[in-house]
């Protein structure tokens, strides 16, 4: 059996500049009947032969394309050959001991469409985000394991909301090997860090940040330190680490705070820390009608805009908070600012940060641009890829 996605005509232009998805509206019809895993072949409107790629009627993503060469076929070994790639282009991760937590798969990006693998010391997890990437998950499992040296278990936190945009179920729980404990000891960068993968935001940590984190501790001594967004004190452990003269982590989540009190404690640094648990924007607020001042500013908020619809209330909202951390912060003091919303470019991600310099008076250098860690790439056919975008600013 096997089926083909005939495109409308004039839409095949990103289709031969190999952009991964074929949205509905470029589909002109399906016909046979897609093999059981999936596949299809995408013809233009001539019958040409394009490419070969996954389908889900269902999405809107009707199409993702795995491979660009009429004589691959997609198989085991297909998906064997895709993450032998990812795993080889992490190798210098793998051979840090100061670090065992990284992300071994980042989906489109590692020409693995809808599939994220993260490693936790001896605990892989996984999110199958599609239709099409779930009727592989035994292919791809039985393959990781054998390919990952000392995986002790492979567990699933497929508990994302885009799963029912493919018509998935959300899921969890174990796939292979060992249950991981409750909370796994990690180390990135020589900082120790408890992460617990059942109940962490993605997979549960912040793995995207590592090389930022890192960027820190120089900026940190003698500093009173404000990590704002704080969530299990990622930020704050290099600042101490850096041998800040204060550290205060304001987040709204009492789990996250507590395992924060905790990790900073792992790594013999609880001295001169300030646990804040509230809303970012209303504590910042107080800390200016007090005319409290701080030296490093941290703002790593969640998400403010999910779609194209919501930037311009989301852009408000990183106006707001940045506005205010410009004011907080004494001259000659450094912010560190991100936005991990992907409808969010970087150029206006800047604008936005330019503007909250402009009204709370204040001048502002640019010393650093940072993004996303190299394991977390972003395949040039595909600059959708890129969504953490920050800002290292000084503020006179
Ligand atoms: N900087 C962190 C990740 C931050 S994730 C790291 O490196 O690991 C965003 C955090 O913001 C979450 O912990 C969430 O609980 C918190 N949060 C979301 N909205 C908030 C708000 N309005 N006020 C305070 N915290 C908020």
């Amino acid at each position: 059996m096997s089926g083909t996605v005939l495109l409308k005509r004039n839409r095949a232009k990103p289709v031969n500049q190999r952009h991964p998805w074929i949205y509905s509206g470029a589909v002109d019809r399906v016909e046979g009947d897609p093999a059981e895993c999936g596949i299809v072949d995408v013809r233009d409107a001539g019958n040409n032969w394009l490419a070969r790629g996954y389908v889900n009627q269902q999405s809107q993503i009707v199409v993702r394309l795995l491979t660009w060469e009429q004589d691959e076929q997609v198989d085991a070994a297909f998906w064997r050959a895709r993450l032998e790639r990812a795993i080889a282009a992490r190798q210098a991760l793998a051979d840090d001991p100061a670090t065992d937590v990284y992300r071994l798969a980042h989906a489109e990006s590692d020409y693995l469409p809808g599939l994220i693998i993260d490693r936790y010391g001896d605990w892989l997890v996984v999110q199958f985000l599609t239709l099409g990437m779930e009727q592989w998950k035994d292919e791809i499992v039985g393959s990781l394991v054998g390919l990952v040296d000392g995986v002790r278990g492979v567990y699933e936190r497929s508990d994302v909301d885009v799963r029912e945009k493919e018509g998935l179920e959300q899921r969890v729980g174990l796939l292979w090997g060992e249950e991981p404990p409750e909370e796994i000891e990690i180390v990135e960068n020589g900082r120790r860090f408890l992460v617990d993968v059942r109940q962490g935001h993605k997979t549960g940590f912040y793995l995207d940040q590592r090389e930022n984190r890192a960027r820190l501790p120089s900026f940190c001594a003698g500093a009173e330190v404000l990590d704002a967004f704080s969530y299990v004190g990622g930020f704050s452990v290099y600042a101490a680490a850096g041998e800040a003269e204060s550290v205060t982590l304001v987040d709204s989540s009492t789990p996250a705070l507590d395992l924060a009190r905790r990790n900073l404690a792992l790594n013999g640094l609880d001295t001169g820390i300030e646990y804040v648990e509230g809303n970012v924007f209303s504590v910042l607020r107080g800390y200016r009608a007090q005319e409290r001042q701080f030296d490093v500013v941290i703002l790593d908020p969640p998400k403010f805009a999910h779609s194209g619809r919501e930037v311009e209330r989301a852009s408000r909202a990183y106006k707001d908070v940045n506005l205010l951390a410009f004011q907080l912060l004494r001259p000659g003091g450094v912010l560190f600012t991100f936005s991990c919303s992907g409808a969010v470019s970087a150029d206006l991600f800047q604008k936005i940060v330019f503007g909250a310099a402009l009204d709370a008076g204040r001048d502002a250098q640019i010393v650093g641009y940072l993004a996303q860690g190299a394991d977390h790439p972003v395949a040039l056919t595909f600059p959708e890829g890129a969504y953490l975008k920050g800002l290292i600013c000084r503020v006179w």
